[in-house]
């Protein structure tokens, strides 16, 4: 008898102080969930731990199911309606009798009435099947729970930020699971988690603490006194208890066991803890970081100079048409600089109706208040011709999601003569070339580029430029974490208390 597996994807990373609502048609990216075949066609052959649990399906010659994949930018808080209708068909496809889950979760996705979305996933599987088999993959940016640990069999997460790994995590997940129905490995998990609040700008592993923690966790997997090492360093846009540095270890029981797990898993917390102060990121003036922008491209043709509007990206709850930064690139008159994107389905709409070659004069942005952070919408005012229409659609061919579809909506470009600006109906993480390439703009010959992203730009655009400045303009992902009026936050935590 071939084995049954249930593979699923629910993921969403919830900044709870998003003025973006999170509704069912969100997820898929904007073309809403994926239900059953349609939730494998969407994610199979693409970098996503999904992926890798379809291949070793496959692999295995399992009956595989894919009751739900649902992925949706990060915004504010799912309602409960929503979350029902992603969990109710991979709950039905467990009642119907598996061997082992197989699943692909975010780790700070919020309910409207739950802080822990994936905790509240495996508990309710464990409810259904209490000795189910579970193996779990956890973006980077995980708020880790006692209540997701206890009720999963094997947690690993992503080590690379942009998460370029989806694949590989999942395929570790996967495999240890495996292996553990096989008989060969009993796999035994050990958590620890720290009050510590570390700013994105300086999560990634190419830098700081993260750097030495991820190495050394690569470095025990190999090892093979654990099967598994992650560090999940947390996403503090998202105001629960659950939400600080965190660390997970899957040992073997027939090997090192718990012991092994608990070292490796404490190790890595006391790095992270004891240069706490290194992930504190403090950003210069706006003004100043656009003029050494402007004077870096000014100096040294060739590639471009990439301006990184970080306060407000739509990859981790940004409204995505906050016009700060831009408006200073405009008054400080830089020259040949592609912008992306702005979403503002409005101008869109009014770009489309003047059309291609046409002039045009815009409220550009600025259309989203933002209440939690006390910021008010304040469109730019910009005049330019229209330069291309497209229907937003690409795949990524970069390192990160390399094969998913992209769906920015009908999209169009501003050309004010200096500055092209991509403005799209929906919002879109550009991590990709192709958030240019698509719309006919070449970044490689421009002077300058601005991207509204924190992070993972760094997939795509790393590679391609000359220096990199990050622009502080305003938004619910900025850096500074005082601007957040915090509630459910443990306290005390750092840097907000004294520690
Ligand atoms: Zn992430």
């Amino acid at each position: 008898m071939p084995r049954r597996y249930v593979i699923a994807l629910i993921k969403h990373e919830t900044n709870t102080f998003s003025p973006i609502p999170t509704p069912l048609s969100a997820f898929g990216h904007g073309n809403g969930p994926a239900f059953g075949a349609a939730a494998r066609e969407r994610f199979a052959c693409t970098n996503t731990p999904m992926a890798a649990y379809l291949d070793i399906g496959e692999r295995e010659r399992a009956e595989v199911v894919t009751p739900v994949a649902a992925e949706a930018w990060p915004s504010t808080k799912t309602s409960r309606a929503t979350f029902e209708q992603l969990i109710g068909p991979l709950e039905d496809a467990v009642r119907g009798g598996c061997d082992a889950v197989f699943l692909d979760l975010h780790g700070a996705m919020v309910i409207e009435d739950c802080d822990d979305a994936q905790g509240e996933i495996v508990r309710r599987l464990r409810r259904v099947a209490p000795k189910l088999p579970i193996a779990v993959t956890l973006d980077y940016h995980t708020n880790l729970s006692s209540e997701l640990v206890d009720n999963a069999t094997v947690i690993t997460g992503y080590k690379t930020y942009p998460h370029v790994d989806m694949y590989d995590v999942g395929k570790l997940a996967g495999e240890i699971l495996v292996r553990a129905l096989n008989g060969e490995v009993e796999p035994v998990m050990a958590w620890g988690w720290r009050p510590l609040l570390a700013s994105i700008m300086r999560h990634a592993p190419d830098d700081g603490p993260s750097r030495d923690i991820v190495r050394y966790a690569r470095e025990m997997e190999s090892s093979g006194r654990v099967l598994a090492a992650t560090f999940l360093a947390s996403f503090p846009h998202a105001d629960t208890p659950n939400t600080g540095v965190s660390a997970v270890v899957v040992g073997d029981r027939k090997r090192d066991g718990i012991e092994a797990a608990k070292e490796i898993c404490d190790k890595m917390l006391e790095i992270a803890w004891k240069r706490r102060a290194e992930y504190t990121f403090v950003a210069p003036p706006l003004a100043e970081s656009v003029a050494r922008a402007k004077a870096l491209g000014e100096g040294a043709p060739g590639r471009p100079v990439l301006l990184i509007d970080h306060c407000d990206n739509c990859g981790s709850g940004g409204a995505q048409d906050v016009m700060a930064v831009v408006a200073e690139v405009l008054r400080q008159q830089l020259d040949d600089v592609a912008i992306a994107p702005i979403r503002d389905p409005e101008s869109v709409a009014q770009m489309i109706a003047a059309g291609v070659g046409n002039e045009v004069a815009l409220e550009l942005g600025g259309k989203t208040d933002m209440p939690s952070i006390d910021l008010q919408a304040k469109p730019l005012h910009i005049r330019g011709r229209v330069r291309t229409i497209t229907d937003g659609e690409f795949t990524v061919t970069g390192p990160m999601y390399t094969g998913l579809a992209m769906h920015l909506g009908r999209t169009a470009v501003l050309d004010t003569g200096k500055v092209e600006i991509v403005v799209t109906e929906r919002a879109h993480e550009p991590m990709d070339v192709g958030v240019f390439t698509h719309c006919g703009i070449d970044p490689l010959r421009k002077k300058f580029i601005m991207l509204k992203s924190r992070i993972h730009y760094r997939a795509g655009f790393k590679p391609i430029a000359s220096h990199i400045v990050e622009c502080a303009g305003a938004g619910v992902t900025n850096a500074d974490l005082s601007v957040y009026r915090y509630q459910k936050l443990r306290r005390p935590i750092w840097p907000l208390d004294p520690l």
